[in-house]
């Protein structure tokens, strides 16, 4: 038991290191869905013990409630981390917020796709043809990757 808690407790402190080294370089949003992807991975794995660490917890009788907080802090970071990073992508792949309801939006859009509230990028609406036309190689490049 111990064993595998200290693993992923070991491998979640990892994955926030990893993240934070990223951060300080020059934004590489290919690195940065990387890195989305291995927290989201992280973070179902930590629920995954969790809930073995409950169960042995009732089979056993033992007390594991220190490794379920500990277990809990390193998903709240985890999630923190997910946060920051989806956001740095948001924002380097000139993606707009929606003040309503948080999710993201491409430059272009005029209403939110998720609850349809206008976003605030009206001014940039006569730019709409030329960005349109305009695609860089990088562009493309991000679409077929993801
Ligand atoms: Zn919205």
């Amino acid at each position: 038991m111990m064993g595998i808690i200290e693993d992923v407790l070991l491998n979640a402190r990892t994955a926030v290191d990893t993240v934070g080294k990223k951060a300080g370089q020059v934004i590489d949003i290919s690195k940065l869905k990387l890195a989305v992807a291995d927290i989201k991975s992280d973070i179902s794995r930590k629920y995954q013990i969790l809930g073995r660490v409950v169960y042995e917890e009732s089979v056993t009788g033992k007390d594991y409630s220190k490794n379920k907080e500990e277990l809990i802090e390193r998903i709240k970071e985890l999630k923190e981390q997910l946060e920051s990073v989806t956001e740095m992508i948001a924002n380097s792949s000139q993606k707009v917020k929606c003040e309503v309801c948080g999710s993201y939006n491409s430059k272009n859009a005029i209403f939110c796709n998720k609850c349809g509230e206008k976003i605030n990028s009206a001014e940039e609406e006569h730019m709409d043809t030329d960005d349109m036309i305009d695609f860089t190689e990088d562009n493309f490049e991000d679409d077929d990757l993801f």
